[in-house]
């Protein structure tokens, strides 16, 4: 039987590992995992609960342990040499392997500016457990990178009445994954908490007390984070002689330019049928390309095909999308009783939705628009903008037709 073997033991690696037991394989399962703790989501770091950083494992030492999953942490592999089928790990073993996935993840993006060893990453638990002890003296913080990080660390931050400042290249903050009406809402709420914004400037050096700008503003700083995004981690699939454009090259059926090697997650670049590859940094991907490749990498032979959607929370908002909201799709805005739905339609067909909020109304409805765009539904438009027609309601008619 071929053993398989989990390089990278984050949110794809280990839900790889658990799922090909799901899969009905009974041959070994190793995890090897960087990091030195148990596998921990990396979602609630940035969303800490009363002041305290979170590490939320993804699964205890039993649960592996009766999955018969033989987990190695705080080891790195360092080379895949592909025609013997084995890698060589940091503690200088090797291991055969008959499957291999590779669930590398990504690395913080870092800032080529004079003093940029000043600013702190963050991506690991780590990360997370530095910076908010910095931040414990209460002087100012300024975060590099308006995104996703940037703004969630903003929003922890100033509820404990800490001065932010948000430096952004981008004209404006969340330009990359968020839709622009809901991005502008989120800047908005954070300008009326006190985030002070510095946008469309680069930075030339961070001080040992400021972070400096290209205009010349000196932007104070006690502790300054970067958060400018993620690189794949590439290394090891290219020092094996895989194909890597940003990110592990795979077909459809997440293997990669060597068919006994895998990739899921962060890493993984997936080939698409118009020729180009897509990348996505979410949770949910990270899970279901795992579950995809740990079940092709035991016999089945599935293309990837799940609908994408995240998440965040920032104050007491949640902003939740689905599906991949483009500039060219018609929108279609419905209000509801904690906030706001989008809907994006293509040639008449809904695609993608996205939704900002307090409370769980946004969470359940987009649940039930994830279903109706399974549904292949091509809705009536006022129907959708009416707050009246129950989503219910049309997902139960689009069944029924
Ligand atoms: P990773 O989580 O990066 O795991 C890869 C692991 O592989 C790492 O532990 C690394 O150390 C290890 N590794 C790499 N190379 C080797 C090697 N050679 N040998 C051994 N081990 C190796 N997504 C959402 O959808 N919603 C959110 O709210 C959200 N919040 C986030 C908050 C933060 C602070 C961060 C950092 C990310 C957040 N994400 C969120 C994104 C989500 O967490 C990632 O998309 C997901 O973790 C990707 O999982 P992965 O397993 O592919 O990669
Ligand atoms: P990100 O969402 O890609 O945002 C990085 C931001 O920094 C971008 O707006 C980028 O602008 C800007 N930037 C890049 N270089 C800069 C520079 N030199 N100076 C100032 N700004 C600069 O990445 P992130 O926020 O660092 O998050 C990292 C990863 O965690 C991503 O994979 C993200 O998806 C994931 N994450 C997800 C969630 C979530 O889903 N809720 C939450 C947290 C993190 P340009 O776009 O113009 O380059």
């Amino acid at each position: 039987m071929d053993d398989i073997v989990i390089i990278g033991a984050g949110e794809a690696g280990t839900r790889a590992a658990f799922a090909t037991r799901e899969a009905g394989f009974s041959g070994a399962v190793t995890l090897i995992g960087a990091e030195p703790h148990l596998p921990y989501e990396r979602p609630p770091l940035s969303k800490p609960l009363e002041g305290a950083v979170q590490m939320k494992a993804i699964c205890t030492t039993e649960a592996l342990e009766a999955a018969g999953i033989t987990y190695r942490p705080g080891r790195t592999a360092t080379r895949i040499d592909a025609a013997s089928r084995t890698i060589a790990l940091s503690d200088g073993r090797a291991l055969p392997y008959g499957k291999l996935l590779l669930a590398t993840g990504a690395r913080a993006r870092r800032l080529a500016c004079l003093g940029a060893e000043r600013a702190l990453d963050f991506r690991t638990y780590g990360d997370a457990a530095t910076l908010f002890s910095r931040a414990e003296t209460g002087g100012p913080v300024v975060i590099i990178g308006g995104g996703l990080i940037g703004m969630e660390l903003a929003a922890v931050l100033r509820g404990r009445g800490i001065p932010v400042s948000i430096i952004e290249a981008a004209p404006r903050p969340l330009g990359r994954a968020v839709p622009p009406r809901f991005a502008e809402r989120l800047h908005a709420r954070h300008r009326g908490e006190g985030v002070r914004f510095h946008l469309g400037l680069g930075l030339t050096e961070i001080t040992s007390d400021a972070v400096m700008l290209a205009d010349g503003t000196r932007v104070p700083a006690e502790t300054v984070v970067s958060a400018i995004g993620v690189l794949p981690d590439v290394a090891l699939a290219d020092r094996a002689g895989l194909a890597t454009a940003n990110g592990i090259v795979t077909d459809a059926f997440l293997r990669t330019s060597d068919p006994h090697i895998f990739a899921a997650g962060d890493c993984a670049a997936v080939s698409q049928p118009d020729g180009g590859t897509t990348r996505f940094e979410s949770w949910r991907n990270a899970r279901s390309q795992a579950e995809t490749a740990a079940r092709n990498m035991t016999g089945a032979h599935e293309a990837f095909c799940a609908p994408q959607w995240f998440w965040s929370d920032q104050y007491d908002l949640s902003l939740q999308v689905t599906g991949l909201p483009q500039s060219g799709h018609q929108s279609i805005l419905r209000s509801i009783a904690e906030g706001e739905l989008e809907f994006y339609l293509e040639d008449g067909r809904l695609v993608a939705a996205a939704g900002l909020g307090t409370g769980n109304g946004v969470a359940r409805d987009i649940k039930l628009v994830e279903m109706l765009i399974a549904a292949g539904i091509t809705p009536d438009r006022s129907a959708l903008a009416d707050p009246a027609v129950n989503l219910k309601g049309l997902l139960k008619s689009a069944r029924a037709a």
